[in-house]
């Protein structure tokens, strides 16, 4: 059973597949290193991170096609591969499944070379993607955090002020709880000057 077709990546005719159940019969997929001789800089790519954790890779592949040859029935011709003939779909294999894959099927390659190029390209463009979607999470993430954490230093900050012996050890001299209350404030201020750049841009939530 064929999965929904569907639009991403600048690419318009992608389908999940996953391990047998694949679209065509007999088809198999493979990763696109296997096919890619001549370019070497890209061979000794074997991925692309997923997330700013260096976790998950998307692995270039390609899913093949084989049929029988229509010259020569089978029996093997100068048009063929030992009687049959390929086509090249360059995919992506699922970071999280190395069994499923994303194919772009929008177009058929007959040279494996090709298409094992074109497959580098669809993966490195699924991982901007997934990096962005990362990025955008951790950010909501990050100013969850902070805003709890602005919540908390507030709280302290005016129970120290209302001097409330529930929250002011009594260890605490007046000059220790004034030092700590302008300590909570740089916190909130700091806090705050994170959480509009976050919403100003959601990179900041991977950079160092
Ligand atoms: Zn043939």
């Amino acid at each position: 059973m064929a999965n929904p077709r569907f639009s991403a990546y600048g690419r318009y005719q992608l389908e999940w597949i996953e391990k047998g159940e694949y679209p065509h019969q007999g088809a198999r997929l493979d990763d696109a290193n296997n096919y890619i001789n001549a370019y070497r800089a890209l061979r000794g790519t074997v991925g692309y991170y997923c997330d700013s954790f260096y976790d998950a890779i998307a692995v270039p592949a390609l899913y093949v096609v084989s049929t029988v040859c229509d010259d020569c029935a089978g029996e093997g011709c100068d048009e063929c591969d030992e009687g049959e003939t390929h086509a090249y779909y360059s995919a992506v294999r699922d970071p999280h499944n190395s069994d499923g894959a994303i194919v772009d099927f929008s177009e058929a390659y007959d040279d494996a070379e090709d298409a094992a190029r074109d497959a580098h390209n669809l993966a490195e463009r699924y991982t901007e993607a997934a990096r962005e979607e990362d990025a955008k999470f951790q950010a909501e993430q990050q100013i969850e955090y902070a805003l709890a954490s602005v919540k908390d230093a507030r709280i302290e900050h005016s129970a120290l002020i209302r001097e409330r012996t529930t929250l002011v050890p009594e260890s605490m001299t007046k000059s220790v709880a004034l030092r700590h209350c302008s300590a909570l404030r740089a916190e909130v201020t700091k806090l705050a000057e994170r959480v509009r750049k976050l919403r100003e841009n959601f990179w900041e939530s991977v950079q160092e």
